[in-house]
Protein backbone atom coordinates (compact mmCIF):
# COMPACT_ATOMS: atom_id res chain seq x y z
CA UNK A 1 0.00 0.00 0.00
CA UNK A 2 1.05 3.49 -1.25
CA UNK A 3 0.85 7.06 0.30
CA UNK A 4 0.04 9.66 -2.10
CA UNK A 5 3.28 10.42 -3.58
CA UNK A 6 2.98 14.46 -2.63
CA UNK A 7 1.55 14.20 0.86
CA UNK A 8 4.41 11.14 1.46
CA UNK A 9 6.79 13.90 1.02
CA UNK A 10 5.40 15.74 3.92
CA UNK A 11 4.91 13.42 5.87
CA UNK A 12 7.37 14.65 8.34
CA UNK A 13 5.93 18.24 8.03
CA UNK A 14 2.65 16.89 9.54
CA UNK A 15 3.96 14.55 11.94
CA UNK A 16 6.23 17.85 13.21
CA UNK A 17 2.61 19.58 13.79
CA UNK A 18 1.45 16.89 15.20
CA UNK A 19 4.23 16.18 17.54
CA UNK A 20 3.96 19.86 18.45
CA UNK A 21 0.22 19.83 19.34
CA UNK A 22 0.33 17.27 21.73
CA UNK A 23 3.21 18.65 23.33
CA UNK A 24 1.69 22.05 24.56
CA UNK A 25 -1.65 20.53 24.89
CA UNK A 26 -0.16 17.21 27.34
CA UNK A 27 -0.74 20.10 30.11
CA UNK A 28 -4.40 21.04 28.86
CA UNK A 29 -5.37 17.70 29.06
CA UNK A 30 -4.15 16.87 33.01
CA UNK A 31 -5.52 20.30 33.89
CA UNK A 32 -9.48 19.25 32.00
CA UNK A 33 -9.69 15.72 31.89
CA UNK A 34 -7.51 14.84 34.81
CA UNK A 35 -5.92 12.48 32.96
CA UNK A 36 -2.83 10.73 35.26
CA UNK A 37 0.17 9.45 34.15
CA UNK A 38 0.73 5.51 33.61
CA UNK A 39 2.64 4.92 36.70
CA UNK A 40 0.31 6.33 38.85
CA UNK A 41 -2.32 4.70 37.23
CA UNK A 42 -0.71 1.50 38.16
CA UNK A 43 -0.22 2.82 42.04
CA UNK A 44 -3.72 3.85 42.52
CA UNK A 45 -4.87 0.59 40.97
CA UNK A 46 -7.19 2.43 37.87
CA UNK A 47 -7.08 2.27 33.98
CA UNK A 48 -6.71 5.69 32.97
CA UNK A 49 -7.72 7.19 29.81
CA UNK A 50 -3.70 7.37 29.56
CA UNK A 51 -3.67 3.61 29.88
CA UNK A 52 -5.68 2.88 27.60
CA UNK A 53 -4.29 4.66 25.11
CA UNK A 54 -0.73 3.30 25.47
CA UNK A 55 -2.15 -0.13 25.39
CA UNK A 56 -3.53 0.43 22.36
CA UNK A 57 -0.35 1.93 20.86
CA UNK A 58 1.93 -0.78 22.57
CA UNK A 59 -0.70 -3.54 21.06
CA UNK A 60 -0.73 -2.31 17.94
CA UNK A 61 3.15 -2.07 17.09
CA UNK A 62 3.30 -5.30 15.37
CA UNK A 63 1.15 -3.59 12.69
CA UNK A 64 1.92 0.10 12.80
CA UNK A 65 5.31 0.26 14.58
CA UNK A 66 6.38 3.02 17.23
CA UNK A 67 3.46 5.95 16.07
CA UNK A 68 2.91 6.35 19.62
CA UNK A 69 6.35 7.21 20.36
CA UNK A 70 7.27 9.08 16.98
CA UNK A 71 4.25 10.97 16.53
CA UNK A 72 2.51 11.48 19.96
CA UNK A 73 4.91 11.40 23.01
CA UNK A 74 5.58 15.12 24.50
CA UNK A 75 8.95 13.85 26.23
CA UNK A 76 10.21 11.86 22.49
CA UNK A 77 9.47 15.38 20.77
CA UNK A 78 11.31 17.16 23.45
CA UNK A 79 14.44 15.31 23.10
CA UNK A 80 13.91 15.44 19.11
CA UNK A 81 13.69 19.19 19.85
CA UNK A 82 16.91 19.57 21.65
CA UNK A 83 19.26 16.49 20.42
CA UNK A 84 19.13 18.78 16.56
CA UNK A 85 21.33 21.47 18.85
CA UNK A 86 23.23 18.33 20.82
CA UNK A 87 26.77 19.55 22.21
CA UNK A 88 28.18 15.54 21.30
CA UNK A 89 27.71 14.36 17.85
CA UNK A 90 27.25 10.56 18.91
CA UNK A 91 26.74 7.84 16.74
CA UNK A 92 24.25 5.29 16.71
CA UNK A 93 24.79 2.38 19.82
CA UNK A 94 22.74 -0.25 20.17
CA UNK A 95 20.00 -0.02 23.04
CA UNK A 96 21.64 -1.59 26.18
CA UNK A 97 19.80 -4.56 27.65
CA UNK A 98 20.78 -4.28 30.57
CA UNK A 99 19.32 -0.70 31.26
CA UNK A 100 16.58 -1.28 29.75
CA UNK A 101 15.53 -4.53 31.79
CA UNK A 102 16.64 -3.01 35.12
CA UNK A 103 14.71 0.12 34.41
CA UNK A 104 11.81 -2.03 33.35
CA UNK A 105 11.93 -3.98 36.22
CA UNK A 106 12.11 -1.12 38.80
CA UNK A 107 9.46 0.63 37.19
CA UNK A 108 7.03 -2.19 37.21
CA UNK A 109 8.13 -2.94 41.03
CA UNK A 110 8.13 0.36 42.25
CA UNK A 111 4.57 1.06 41.18
CA UNK A 112 3.12 -2.48 42.13
CA UNK A 113 4.96 -2.31 45.63
CA UNK A 114 2.70 1.56 45.93
CA UNK A 115 0.06 -0.47 44.68
CA UNK A 116 0.49 -2.50 47.25
CA UNK A 117 0.52 0.19 50.18
CA UNK A 118 -2.40 1.62 49.15
CA UNK A 119 -4.13 -1.12 48.93
CA UNK A 120 -3.45 -2.10 52.22
CA UNK A 121 -4.84 1.19 52.93
CA UNK A 122 -7.79 0.45 50.94
CA UNK A 123 -8.01 3.56 48.73
CA UNK A 124 -7.07 1.71 45.41
CA UNK A 125 -9.94 0.61 42.66
CA UNK A 126 -9.64 -3.06 41.48
CA UNK A 127 -8.73 -1.76 38.07
CA UNK A 128 -11.15 -0.36 37.16
CA UNK A 129 -11.43 1.73 34.14
CA UNK A 130 -12.10 4.69 35.38
CA UNK A 131 -10.81 7.37 32.20
CA UNK A 132 -10.68 10.43 33.86
CA UNK A 133 -9.95 9.10 37.71
CA UNK A 134 -7.43 11.73 38.71
CA UNK A 135 -9.45 14.62 40.51
CA UNK A 136 -7.99 18.12 39.66
CA UNK A 137 -6.36 18.91 42.91
CA UNK A 138 -3.98 16.16 41.62
CA UNK A 139 -3.26 18.24 38.24
CA UNK A 140 -1.10 20.62 39.40
CA UNK A 141 1.23 17.87 40.37
CA UNK A 142 0.89 16.39 37.32
CA UNK A 143 2.15 19.73 34.89
CA UNK A 144 4.52 19.88 37.78
CA UNK A 145 5.66 16.10 36.48
CA UNK A 146 5.03 17.38 32.87
CA UNK A 147 7.56 20.28 33.84
CA UNK A 148 10.23 17.72 35.16
CA UNK A 149 10.06 15.48 32.00
CA UNK A 150 10.53 18.07 29.61
CA UNK A 151 13.66 19.47 31.38
CA UNK A 152 14.95 16.15 31.53
CA UNK A 153 14.50 15.30 28.16
CA UNK A 154 15.84 18.81 26.72
CA UNK A 155 18.93 18.64 29.11
CA UNK A 156 19.15 14.47 27.65
CA UNK A 157 18.79 15.97 23.99
CA UNK A 158 21.49 18.15 24.50
CA UNK A 159 24.12 15.73 25.85
CA UNK A 160 23.43 12.12 24.85
CA UNK A 161 22.72 10.51 21.25
CA UNK A 162 19.56 10.73 19.80
CA UNK A 163 16.98 9.04 21.95
CA UNK A 164 19.14 7.92 24.22
CA UNK A 165 16.36 7.56 27.33
CA UNK A 166 13.60 6.14 24.68
CA UNK A 167 16.10 3.66 23.74
CA UNK A 168 17.76 3.04 27.01
CA UNK A 169 15.44 3.92 29.89
CA UNK A 170 11.47 3.87 28.86
CA UNK A 171 9.79 1.23 30.15
CA UNK A 172 6.81 1.98 27.52
CA UNK A 173 9.67 2.41 24.88
CA UNK A 174 10.85 -1.02 25.60
CA UNK A 175 7.40 -2.68 25.19
CA UNK A 176 6.83 -1.17 21.83
CA UNK A 177 10.10 -1.73 20.71
CA UNK A 178 9.61 -5.66 21.33
CA UNK A 179 6.30 -5.46 18.99
CA UNK A 180 8.12 -2.73 16.57
CA UNK A 181 10.94 -5.64 15.31
CA UNK A 182 7.39 -7.26 13.56
CA UNK A 183 5.79 -4.16 12.33
CA UNK A 184 4.09 -4.07 8.63
CA UNK A 185 4.57 -0.45 8.38
CA UNK A 186 8.19 0.31 7.62
CA UNK A 187 10.39 2.81 5.89
CA UNK A 188 11.15 0.93 2.44
CA UNK A 189 14.05 2.21 0.61
CA UNK A 190 13.90 1.58 -3.08
CA UNK A 191 17.36 0.35 -3.88
CA UNK A 192 17.08 1.14 -7.50
CA UNK A 193 17.49 4.89 -7.05
CA UNK A 194 18.90 5.36 -3.73
CA UNK A 195 22.32 6.28 -4.07
CA UNK A 196 23.83 5.61 -0.76
CA UNK A 197 24.92 9.00 -0.04
CA UNK A 198 23.86 8.40 3.80
CA UNK A 199 21.88 11.69 3.86
CA UNK A 200 18.86 9.75 5.92
CA UNK A 201 21.33 8.13 8.27
CA UNK A 202 22.58 11.56 9.10
CA UNK A 203 19.27 13.45 9.53
CA UNK A 204 17.40 10.22 11.30
CA UNK A 205 15.81 11.55 14.40
CA UNK A 206 16.87 7.76 16.04
CA UNK A 207 20.53 7.42 13.83
CA UNK A 208 19.67 4.39 12.87
CA UNK A 209 22.32 3.04 10.49
CA UNK A 210 20.40 3.44 7.30
CA UNK A 211 23.41 2.67 5.25
CA UNK A 212 23.72 -0.73 6.89
CA UNK A 213 20.27 -1.25 6.59
CA UNK A 214 19.69 -0.57 2.91
CA UNK A 215 22.35 -2.83 1.98
CA UNK A 216 21.84 -5.38 4.12
CA UNK A 217 17.75 -5.63 4.39
CA UNK A 218 17.68 -4.83 0.38
CA UNK A 219 16.15 -1.68 1.18
CA UNK A 220 13.93 -2.55 4.89
CA UNK A 221 14.69 0.02 7.62
CA UNK A 222 13.46 -3.09 10.31
CA UNK A 223 15.50 -1.48 13.23
CA UNK A 224 13.01 -1.63 15.99
CA UNK A 225 13.85 1.58 17.62
CA UNK A 226 12.70 3.24 14.36
CA UNK A 227 9.71 5.76 15.02
CA UNK A 228 8.37 6.50 11.63
CA UNK A 229 8.83 9.74 12.04
CA UNK A 230 9.12 10.40 8.04
CA UNK A 231 12.22 12.60 8.50
CA UNK A 232 14.21 9.78 5.68
CA UNK A 233 11.38 10.37 3.84
CA UNK A 234 11.63 14.19 3.29
CA UNK A 235 15.47 14.65 3.31
CA UNK A 236 15.99 11.74 0.69
CA UNK A 237 17.28 13.65 -2.75
CA UNK A 238 15.97 11.02 -5.02
CA UNK A 239 12.78 10.52 -3.21
CA UNK A 240 13.69 6.75 -2.76
CA UNK A 241 11.79 6.20 0.54
CA UNK A 242 8.48 5.82 1.51
CA UNK A 243 6.77 4.48 4.79
CA UNK A 244 4.74 1.63 3.41
CA UNK A 245 3.16 -1.37 4.48
CA UNK A 246 5.34 -4.59 3.75
CA UNK A 247 3.17 -7.69 4.49
CA UNK A 248 5.46 -9.81 3.36
CA UNK A 249 9.24 -9.49 4.32
CA UNK A 250 11.08 -12.53 2.77
CA UNK A 251 9.11 -12.13 -0.79
CA UNK A 252 10.45 -8.39 -0.62
CA UNK A 253 13.94 -9.38 -0.22
CA UNK A 254 13.88 -12.23 -2.63
CA UNK A 255 12.22 -9.51 -5.08
CA UNK A 256 14.40 -6.22 -4.26
CA UNK A 257 17.84 -5.40 -6.26
CA UNK A 258 20.62 -5.15 -4.18
CA UNK A 259 22.20 -1.18 -4.11
CA UNK A 260 25.62 -1.92 -4.84
CA UNK A 261 25.00 -4.25 -7.92
CA UNK A 262 22.56 -1.60 -8.68
CA UNK A 263 24.99 1.46 -8.47
CA UNK A 264 27.85 -0.31 -9.65
CA UNK A 265 25.68 -1.21 -12.78
CA UNK A 266 25.08 2.75 -12.88
CA UNK A 267 28.91 3.48 -12.76
CA UNK A 268 29.46 1.32 -15.47
CA UNK A 269 26.79 2.52 -17.39
CA UNK A 270 28.22 6.30 -16.80
CA UNK A 271 31.29 5.34 -17.64
CA UNK A 272 30.85 3.70 -21.41
CA UNK A 273 28.76 6.83 -22.16
CA UNK A 274 31.80 9.06 -21.07
CA UNK A 275 34.20 6.87 -23.05
CA UNK A 276 31.57 7.37 -26.18
CA UNK A 277 31.92 11.12 -25.77
CA UNK A 278 35.78 11.34 -25.86
S1 LIG B 1 10.27 5.53 24.28
FE1 LIG B 1 9.06 6.34 25.99
S2 LIG B 1 9.71 8.47 26.25
FE2 LIG B 1 10.42 7.77 24.24
S3 LIG B 1 8.85 8.38 22.83
FE3 LIG B 1 8.38 6.27 23.42
S4 LIG B 1 6.99 6.45 25.17
FE4 LIG B 1 7.95 8.46 24.87
S1 LIG C 1 14.39 5.59 9.86
FE1 LIG C 1 13.24 7.33 9.03
S2 LIG C 1 11.19 7.11 9.89
FE2 LIG C 1 12.57 5.82 11.12
S3 LIG C 1 13.21 7.14 12.80
FE3 LIG C 1 14.76 7.34 11.22
S4 LIG C 1 14.11 9.16 10.04
FE4 LIG C 1 12.34 8.49 11.26
S1 LIG D 1 18.97 9.78 1.44
FE1 LIG D 1 18.01 8.54 -0.19
S2 LIG D 1 19.65 8.21 -1.66
FE2 LIG D 1 20.64 8.88 0.22
S3 LIG D 1 21.16 6.96 1.29
FE3 LIG D 1 19.16 7.62 2.04
S4 LIG D 1 17.69 6.54 0.75
FE4 LIG D 1 19.64 6.43 -0.30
Amino acid sequence: MKFNKLKMKNIYSYNFLIRIVFLLITPLFFQYFALGFIFHSFYWGVITFVVIIWGVLIFSTPLFGRIGCGWFCFFGTTSDLSSKHSIFKMKWKKPKLWLKTLYFVLFFATSITFYLINKQKGITHNFEIIPNFLELNFDQHYQLVWVIDISIALILGLLLERRWACKNLCPIGSMCSVGAKHSRLLPVIDTNLCTLCGQCEKDCLVRIPMLDEIKNNKGLITNPECILCGKCVEVCHVDAVKLKFVWDRTQHKENAPNVIDIIRKRNIEKNHKKNIKK
